[in-house]
């Protein structure tokens, strides 16, 4: 199903649809995850996969909250975003061979991963309220803060050390 296909005519079926966009997308992070913990050196790095590794089994079941506070069945809808993430995420970890150099590579790959899922949630929060689902938009709003929190996070490893080893 395209953004513009016939199957999306209100608002609220503009809703439903990106809800399935995050669901597919936060489904793949949690597959790609345990491949970004192992390729990781720097033990602060493997330890912040491993517990976003944790949050993010969070975030799909808030997600599945949502579909069903919001009355619709808990399905994904395929995302090319994400896939193009993290596909370019495999294939650039593929090509680093220093391992420093890859804890780099590693951390911009999931910092891409992280705003992708921001833009989402910050949509759906605002499409949710507006919709006068409270109740739904508090849901995304966690998420979106861990979303942030692991953002920030990986800033802050590599400017406190990843970086100046890799160069
Ligand atoms: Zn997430
Ligand atoms: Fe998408
Ligand atoms: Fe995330």
């Amino acid at each position: 199903m395209g953004l513009f296909s016939k199957d999306i005519e209100t608002m609220n079926d503009l809703f439903v649809h990106t809800l399935k966009d995050i669901y597919y997308a936060e489904n793949q992070i949690l597959k790609a995850l345990p491949d970004m913990i192992e390729k990781a050196t720097d033990t602060g790095l493997k330890q912040g996969f491993k517990s976003h590794l944790e949050e993010t089994r969070n975030h799909v079941s808030r997600l599945e909250q949502v579909f069903k506070l919001h009355g619709v069945e808990v399905e994904g809808v395929d995302c090319p975003a994400i896939d193009g993430i993290l596909e370019e995420a495999d294939e650039i970890a593929g090509e680093v061979a220093d391992k420093q150099v890859l804890d780099a590579a590693l951390i911009a790959a999931a910092q891409a991963v992280e705003h992708y899922e921001m833009t989402r949630y910050g949509t759906l929060i605002a499409w949710a309220k507006q919709l006068g689902r409270n109740d739904c938009a508090s849901l995304l709003e966690q998420n979106l803060k861990e979303e942030k929190a692991a953002d920030t996070k990986l800033t802050t490893l590599a400017e406190r050390g990843i970086n100046a080893k890799a160069a």
